[in-house]
């Protein structure tokens, strides 16, 4: 993967609303007419627990240290998406630049700190991975998985696919509820409160190149120092 350089800094500020409405009516205009966003949302969230279901169904009799992957494996995903969020979401990187291009001039600047909110369920299509993306993770893995099976055990393998594939599905469905209109039920509950706060920071537009990159659990900003104190 190459890192290209792009100057972000006409993005770095919270523009206008009428600037951002002409943003957010142009990426809603591209959504295709039998774009489901339910589907969008159901998509990852099926292949996930089914994926996850057969892994945990076909471990023989774990010990507890095999066990211990599902730890070791949250902290690395976690460091994994705080990198990935960075340096692919927020710097152009080829072959994914498509990532760029819809989180850092788009997802960034329609949706600001005090303004987080979708408006439609249409809006699904601006917050969540594209519905392949769960699949492609998968896919990609492959190659972890085949190694931990072959090299460590086949129950550290299932394990790992089954934590992966739990992560996925809780970064999706934990970042279509911080943008939720506050008044929604889910977005009411004191963990999605308490978690939104951090990424509603990261949503600051003069702040999101440099704060707050994890939008599931803050683990890997707290260690790599991060976490915006402003
Ligand atoms: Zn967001
Ligand atoms: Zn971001």
């Amino acid at each position: 993967m190459i890192t290209k350089r792009t100057d972000t800094r006409s993005w770095e500020h919270t523009q206008p609303l009428r600037a951002r409405d002409r943003v957010r009516a142009k990426a809603v205009d591209a959504i295709p007419w039998w774009y489901s966003p339910w589907g969008h949302l159901a998509f990852p969230s099926l292949v996930g627990l089914g994926l996850i279901a057969t892994a945990l169904s076909l471990l023989h009799e774990p010990t507890w240290r095999e066990w211990l992957t599902v730890p070791i494996v949250l902290v690395l995903v976690n460091l994994n998406e705080w990198s990935v969020h960075r340096n692919i979401l927020h710097q152009r990187t080829w072959p994914l630049e498509t990532l760029f291009w819809r989180h850092t001039p788009e997802h960034h600047v329609i949706f600001v700190r005090d303004d987080m909110a979708m408006r439609a369920t249409r809006e699904f299509r601006l917050v969540l991975i594209p519905f392949y993306g769960i699949l492609a993770i998968f896919l990609s893995s492959l190659p972890v998985t085949a190694t931990l099976w072959l090299l460590v055990s086949p129950n550290v393998a299932l394990l790992w696919v089954a934590t992966t594939m739990g992560y996925v599905v809780a970064y999706e469905w934990l970042h279509l509820a911080y943008h939720l209109p506050e008044s929604n039920p889910i977005a009411r509950t004191g963990l999605v409160r308490l978690l939104r706060r951090h990424h509603a920071v990261h949503h600051t537009p003069e702040l999101m190149q440099r704060w707050n990159f994890n939008v599931t659990v803050p683990l890997a900003d707290w260690l790599l120092g991060t976490v915006y104190r402003g």
